[in-house]
């Protein structure tokens, strides 16, 4: 009899590890750049004023928690459709279900395509979230990976990743992020998106767009840049959203997987087969983040109010930024990259020095959530980056 003790040993994410670690250190002045969540100035993850406004408003009013049915929270998909899809957001060809975060609605998205087309395979840049790749795996789609990031020049390689999709066959997903790409923050120009919709619409891939940090690139409306484009350009589309970050509200689990059909027809079938698909994983999402995210955009004062803090926020990030940038010619780059995460010019032993020597924890990779540091620190986290790099 095989039983739990022969599980096979996993590989575990080295970000819970470094969790761990930070956690142990008991030194008063450490610096967390591991862990992806926005952070004020004085280092805090706060809640949102519109969203802790319409959570009083839901608990006010709020009379039953009886079950919603698999679709969730219906008001939340639509609120969401101007914001996420734009100049596209009347398209009824477009579906939208509510899902327990960006994660649910990647988890749909694979598993509707592997329900469709299991040959398909995910072209997908790298490195990339880590969370990508054991997800397609777990759908059973295989992969096909290409250089999104070319780390001397600091930027896409976008030659990498334009013959990597011209190479894909027809059916297959192109996996894009829609803005601040994790982890390297390298986003593509304009020109590189209309480049990217037209190979994808050519060659007849399915763009499976994550949206997972939309108003913290450039803004709500310009972030939205790839996604209307690709939306202009092809009759099959799906974007899994969250609102997890540009909300605030990681732990409550707030996304949303967009579908777009080539027909109506086709559309509302593909809605049937996402019902049944998340039926057999989670039944019905959790609903008090979606609800409160529906009661903030269906309240024109709270929406003006939760935009206006979105700015604030992304102001931080381009402040932050820009004051990185400002610090060592070789950090020049970081003000061109968008997003919270940047990759610092940093080899492994660096950031196990820069760990023991400052109590800063970052990923082995580099890679750094530049908004983690408070604004007391940046002067003090900056000089601790360039003695490191010297
Ligand atoms: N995609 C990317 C690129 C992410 O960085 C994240 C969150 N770290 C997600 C998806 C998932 O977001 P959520 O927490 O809403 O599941």
């Amino acid at each position: 009899r095989r039983g739990l003790a022969d599980l096979p040993p996993i590989v575990s994410d080295t970000l819970l590890a470094l969790i761990a670690m930070v956690n142990a250190d008991t030194r008063a002045n450490k610096i967390d750049v591991g862990v992806g969540v926005y952070r004020d100035g004085a280092g805090r993850t706060p809640v949102m004023r519109a969203v802790k406004a319409a959570e009083q408003k839901l608990l006010d009013g709020q009379h039953s928690k009886s079950y919603l049915g698999g679709a969730g929270d219906r008001g939340f998909a639509k609120a969401l459709r101007p914001i996420v899809l734009g100049r596209h957001s009347g398209d009824e060809r477009i579906v939208g279900l509510q899902t327990p975060g960006g994660c649910g609605a990647l988890f749909l998205a694979l598993k509707l395509v592997a329900a469709a087309n299991p040959d398909a395979k995910v072209i997908m840049g790298t490195p990339t979230w880590p969370n990508h790749p054991p997800m397609i795996a777990g759908t059973g789609l295989q992969i096909t990976d290409y250089r999104h990031y070319d780390p001397a020049a600091r930027k896409v390689d976008f030659a990498a990743m334009a013959e990597a999709l011209e190479a894909g066959r027809p059916g297959d997903v192109a996996l894009l992020h829609g803005c601040c790409h994790n982890p390297t923050g390298a986003d593509l120009s304009e020109d590189e998106w209309r480049q990217v919709a037209e190979i994808v619409a050519r060659r007849g891939l399915l763009p499976l767009i994550d949206f997972a940090y939309q108003g913290f690139a450039r803004g709500l409306e310009q972030d939205r840049f790839g996604v209307e484009l690709l939306l202009d350009a092809c009759n099959e589309v799906l974007i899994t959203q969250s609102c997890d970050k540009n909300f605030a509200v990681y732990r409550d689990r707030v996304g949303c997987l967009f579908v777009k059909a080539v027909t109506l027809d086709n559309a509302k079938f593909a809605f049937t087969h996402l019902l049944q698909i998340s039926r057999e994983a989670w039944s019905m999402p959790p609903d008090h983040g979606a609800a409160t995210v529906r009661t903030v955009l269906e309240d024109e004062a709270l929406t003006a109010d939760w935009r206006a803090e979105l700015d604030e926020m992304h102001a931080r990030i381009r402040m932050v930024r820009e004051t990185i940038a400002g610090a060592d010619p070789r950090l020049a780059y970081i003000a061109a990259q968008q997003g919270m995460f940047s990759m610092l010019p940093l080899s492994v032993d660096q950031v196990r020095q820069i760990r023991e020597t400052h109590a800063i924890y970052m990923a082995d990779s580099g890679r750094a959530n530049l908004v983690g540091i408070a604004d007391h620190d940046l002067e003090r986290f900056c000089a601790a980056v360039v003695e490191t790099m010297n």
